[in-house]
């Protein structure tokens, strides 16, 4: 066995590959270890980046489709799969490819491998060779799940969100199992290129960590668009067939029977931990089946860290990067380093109209018992969103009723993703109603929204 590590990085997705560069930075000796054919992580793979491609081009298509409104005659706007297909895949390419050669600068040795434990400083790789090393990050991601509970889903053949992303035809009609954000983003991809989408979610709302306002904007916008929307429901039988599959479910008491050429299973994801043995290393997992970590992403064997959807609690790739930086300055003794800041949490949904919040929101304020004000405004009365034609949604901002200090907000409606960074800033400047009132806002933008609802709080506050 060759000389132990520093570090050794268990998976080269986002929490992975930083953790790695940031030891490199530190001058350390670094492994990564991943066994997958191509080794760029899941957001650039299949995840962030080419649904993203995908939306942004069902986007245009769409805004094409309503040339009319917008005064303009486009007579056929369709799609062409082909091409979509291939300037996804010339897109991503590029991209995994600066990530390979990142990986492959000579800075880190690279073991193409699966990894296991076999003993809390020492993992053992596919090919039976073993590496031993100071320190370890576990950043092996998530899974696709298939719930058990689902009844006739693990006989049934379905798509995963790989799938649908490497799509290069219309499929005729595609059933959704789930209604969290990738069920959601691509459900709406799938109809905008001219499927018959039903989406079948089991809560009350689909989006389901979000405010049930917002949620009900996205639902409204889904149904205007043709999706066949079903909410809390509970499904009682998934069954395949040569020409496709059946879906039965109840929903307010009545059994509903639906059937499509295909299955996309968006029920969600979990941690990849099973093949790691990660109890030779001391590494204990939540109740969530998640690895379990501390404030400085140590899990409970000290010197073994964790990092991104494998731990969690959020499968969200900046606080994977966060986490796997934190994890690597933690490791090799770097002073006055901070925990990640939960009440900073930013979230994205790429529905349109798109659905962002940052910070607190008032589920968990009043679960809190705080004291906040909230003041909102609707974009259909809004100069720059009415001229788009993006008249769903609202903007919405809780501050803290003595100083006015924000404490989070809630965007649905256009660019919402974009536009909720006005207040990452503020935010973590800990800033109030009063100093953003201070800063210009120009006219006509989507941005000056905001002076209604900080308008309305700093009144609030006067009084
Ligand atoms: C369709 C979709 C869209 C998404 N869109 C967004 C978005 O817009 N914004 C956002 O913030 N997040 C989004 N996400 C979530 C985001 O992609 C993930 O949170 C993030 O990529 C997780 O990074 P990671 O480092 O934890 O794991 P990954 O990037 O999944 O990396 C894990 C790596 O570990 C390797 N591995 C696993 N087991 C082993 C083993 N035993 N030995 C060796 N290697 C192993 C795997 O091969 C893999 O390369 C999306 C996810 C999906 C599925």
């Amino acid at each position: 066995m060759s000389k132990p590590y520093d570090l050794i990085v268990i998976g080269a997705g986002s929490a992975g590959f930083n953790a790695a560069r940031v030891a490199d930075s530190l001058g350390k000796r670094v492994a990564i270890v991943d066994g997958a054919k191509k080794i760029a992580g899941l957001c650039i793979l299949n995840g962030c980046m080419p649904s993203k491609t995908l939306l942004y081009s069902t986007e245009v298509l769409h805004l094409a489709q309503k040339g009319k409104t917008f005064g303009l005659r486009i007579p056929s706007a369709a799609v062409d799969m082909k091409a979509l297909h291939a300037r996804k895949k010339k897109i991503i390419g590029e991209f995994a490819d600066y990530r390979d050669q990142a990986l492959n600068s000579g800075k880190y040795d690279v073991y193409r491998n699966h990894a296991r434990f076999i003993d809390p400083h020492t993992i053992e790789l596919s090919d039976g060779r073993t590496l031993s090393a100071d320190k370890f990050l576990i950043g092996t991601g998530s899974k696709i799940s298939v719930p058990a509970t689902v009844p006739g889903l693990t006989t049934t053949p379905f798509w995963t969100s790989d799938d649908v992303l490497d799509l290069d035809f219309v499929p005729e009609s595609v059933i959704v199992l789930g209604g969290g954000i990738v069920a959601c983003e691509l459900a709406q991809f799938l109809r905008r290129i001219g499927s018959k989408v039903t989406l079948i979610q089991r809560s009350k709302n689909i989006l389901k960590d979000h405010s049930p306002a917002a949620s009900e904007v996205v639902q409204q916008a889904f149904r205007d668009e043709g999706v066949d929307l079903h909410t809390d429901t509970q499904i009682t039988r998934v069954a395949g067939d040569a020409k496709g599959v059946t879906v039965k479910f109840t929903s307010s008491g009545k059994t509903i029977t639906r059937r499509a050429r295909y299955l996309f299973n968006a029920l969600g994801r979990e941690p990849n931990t099973a093949s790691l043995n990660l109890a030779d290393a001391g590494v204990k997992l939540t109740e969530a089946g998640r690895v379990r970590i501390n404030r400085w992403q140590q899990t409970t064997a000290k010197h073994i860290y964790a990092g991104g959807d494998v731990c969690g609690p959020h499968d969200i790739v900046h606080l994977a990067v966060a986490q796997g930086e934190l994890a690597a300055r933690h490791a090799f003794g770097i002073k006055k380093l901070k925990p990640i800041d939960h009440r900073l949490l930013l979230n994205v949904v790429f529905t349109d109209p798109q659905l962002a919040t940052i910070g607190l929101q008032e589920r968990e304020l009043f679960k809190q018992g705080a004291k906040f004000l909230v003041a909102s405004y609707p974009f259909n009365d809004h100069g720059k969103s009415i001229l788009m034609d993006a008249n769903y949604g609202y903007v919405k901002v809780i501050a803290e009723p003595v100083r006015g200090r924000i404490l989070g907000a809630e965007i649905v409606g256009p660019n919402a993703g974009d536009l909720i960074h006005i207040f990452s800033g503020p935010l973590a400047m800990k800033a109030t109603v009063f100093d953003l009132l201070r800063a210009p806002w120009y006219h006509p933008t989507l941005a000056e929204i905001f002076t209604y609802p900080l308008e309305d709080l700093a009144d609030q506050i006067k009084k």
